[in-house]
């Protein structure tokens, strides 16, 4: 191992700091030029296709699924890269809401995930305001008092 790594866009050399870096193997340049691309599209609502690739720059191939990457590569590189960006917006747009509804519960989209039958019933349990043991003894009816 030589401890040095080339970005896989620019082919610029990348000095690793952190393993979440050399997973992607992209360069600082690469990585803020990418996150700029995309938080302009975010800041300015823009939701139509790009005409180029955030991740390369290169056109987007016609009738490509993708409204923003060239390929699946560069989408999973996009996700990599945005990943913090997005977490961080969501918790801010949480924060917004509670702002603009004070003493409002916020109730965020329901994930798309489909439960296990252990993550259903725990769900259940706290729709009921119990606790997953509570609930699983009332249910069940097993004798456990609590
Ligand atoms: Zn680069
Ligand atoms: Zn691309």
């Amino acid at each position: 191992m030589t401890g040095k790594r080339f970005c896989r866009l620019c082919g610029g050399e990348i000095t690793l700091h952190g393993s979440r870096t050399a997973r992607l193997t992209l360069c600082d340049d690469c990585r803020a030029r990418i996150l700029g691309r995309y938080v302009y599209r975010l800041e300015h609502h823009i939701v139509s296709k790009e005409t180029c690739c955030l991740v390369c720059g290169k056109p987007i191939p016609q009738g490509h699924g993708s409204y923003t990457t060239c390929c699946q590569a560069h989408q999973t590189l996009l996700n990599y890269v945005t990943a913090n960006y997005r977490k961080a917006r969501a918790s801010n747009q949480d924060k917004a809401w509670k702002e603009a509804h004070p003493g409002g519960i916020y109730t965020p989209p329901t994930p798309k995930r489909v439960l296990s039958p252990l993550g259903r019933a725990e769900q259940e349990a706290r729709e009921h305001g119990l606790s997953y043991g509570q609930y699983m003894a009332k249910k069940g009816g097993m004798a456990h008092e609590v």
